[in-house]
């Protein structure tokens, strides 16, 4: 634990509005609600909810400042992708690379915009955003005094957890793989600088997140006194930065007093909320499969593919894991998703307690895995890009990849609004016997 003095976690901005009790001596699991006396683990290892096993936070290996050397590798890489090509395809003498944003552009020109759009956003906005944040949060915070811009700091941080889901080249570069073996069965296809950058890029972003201890950087921007008190008997736990504030002896402020996300003890009106998107999706679900995602045409022959007859086609070409991969990222895991939040939604209303703990854990493997779908979207926009031969061949995107990413973004919302806490809330209002918080230690593992 770090040894800044109370007295100077009270400091700055946030202590006009601190209230009577903050206190970061304590955690709140984010799937089950118990709250926990955080006791930190070793170097390396994670501190779990006792009750249904959710990850409370991990303990980096080094100092708050490993992030940063791999942080500032990833964006230079991230750039290289942006401005190289990723691939180039030879047809009958004919040449043609294509950048990440060829892929956006020529969707665009398809008339297909709002893919073009969503394409833009998680492949270049989002991981551009994400890591600029993260190496000025680490940059404020390089030299171990606590930052003066606190707030900002904050905010720049919680901004960069909240994309994190949504930053998505690891996806795209599976994307760019599926892409390469199918364009392998009808013309040369070629990785160039842009696509090996994107590897790396993946990696360096891989190691960045394993480096980095969110907690510590949560500390390190601001943290309240150690109490020894009690945990106080009502509570709100933020979201983003995991600030417990205390309501006993005044109200619950409005806003974390850290991060200055919005407080709530649950999500607002998340089964409704929740209830709606998953009925969307599972609507859009059905042109997603029955309608035609794209059209490869290869000397005037070829015909509309959809979901499904991609699969089918890896798997003539004799490309079974990648076959598969597909099959699952596309067709099992949306089902998985649908079907896994309605039992929740329906258990929740019930106020069931059966299964509590198996659903919190197909809970977390469902809001972990629901990105990885849109593997097919980039596999589209990239062969969108590159094969524009005219009457030679050419790959153009249909309808039904808007219909099937827009199940992928409906239900990535549904499970992120879903809060497992009302899960265990209305069991536990079912059968009185679940008791009161005590705080306990976490395990660690
Ligand atoms: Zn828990
Ligand atoms: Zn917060």
């Amino acid at each position: 634990m770090s040894t800044r003095s109370g007295k100077e976690g009270l400091n700055g901005v946030a202590s006009r509005e601190r209230p009577a009790e903050v206190r970061d001596d304590l955690i709140a699991c984010p799937d089950c609600g118990r709250l926990h006396r955080v006791r930190l683990p070793p170097p390396g290892r994670r501190a779990e909810c006792t009750r249904c096993g959710a990850v409370l936070f991990r303990r980096g290996k080094g100092g708050l400042q490993h992030a940063l050397p791999v942080a500032i590798a990833g964006a230079f890489l991230l750039l290289l992708v942006a401005l190289n090509p990723l691939m180039a395809v030879h047809i009958q003498g004919n040449d043609r690379a294509g950048l990440v944003t060829t892929g956006i552009e020529t969707l665009a020109d398809q008339g297909m915009w709002p893919l073009s759009l969503l394409v833009g956003l998680l492949v270049l906005a989002a991981p551009f955003a994400r890591v600029v944040a993260i190496i000025s949060v680490l940059l404020r915070l390089h030299d171990g005094r606590p930052t003066k811009r606190r707030r900002e700091t904050a905010r720049l941080f919680a901004w960069a957890e909240t994309l994190r889901p949504w930053a998505m080249l690891d996806v795209f570069l599976l994307g760019l793989l599926v892409g390469y073996s199918r364009l392998k069965g009808f013309a040369n296809a070629e990785v160039l600088v842009g696509g090996v950058a994107l590897g790396g890029y993946v990696l360096a972003h891989t190691a960045m997140d394993v480096a980095m201890d969110r907690r510590a950087v949560w500390q390190a921007i601001d943290h309240a006194p150690v109490s020894g008190a009690p945990p106080p008997r009502r509570w709100v736990a933020c979201t983003v930065c995991q600030r417990i504030h205390g309501g006993d002896h005044g109200p619950v402020p409005e806003r974390c007093t850290r991060c200055h996300s919005r407080l709530h003890p649950r999500e607002p009106d998340s089964l409704g909320r929740t209830t709606a998107l998953v009925s969307a999706g599972a609507i859009l679900y059905i042109p997603a499969n029955l309608l035609p995602v794209m059209t490869v045409v290869n000397f005037g022959q070829g015909a509309p593919s959809t979901i499904l007859s991609g699969v089918h086609e890896l798997a003539e070409a004799g490309l079974w894991p990648l076959a598969l991969l597909v099959f699952v990222a596309s067709v099992a895991v949306p089902v998985l998703k649908l079907a896994g939040l309605g039992w929740f939604l329906l258990a929740a209303w019930r106020g069931s307690a059966a299964r509590l703990q198996a659903r919190t854990r197909l809970y977390r493997i469902i809001d972990a895995i629901g990105r990885w779908s849109n593997i097919d979207v980039f596999m589209i926009a990239i062969l969108a890009a590159l094969v524009q031969f005219g009457a030679v061949a050419s790959v153009r995107a249909d309808p039904g990849a808007i219909a099937f990413a827009g199940v992928v973004v409906l239900t990535m919302l549904a499970s992120h609004i879903f809060d497992p806490r009302v899960m265990w809330d209305r069991a536990a209002a079912a059968d009185t016997e679940a008791g009161a918080d005590e705080a306990e230690a976490p395990r660690h593992v």
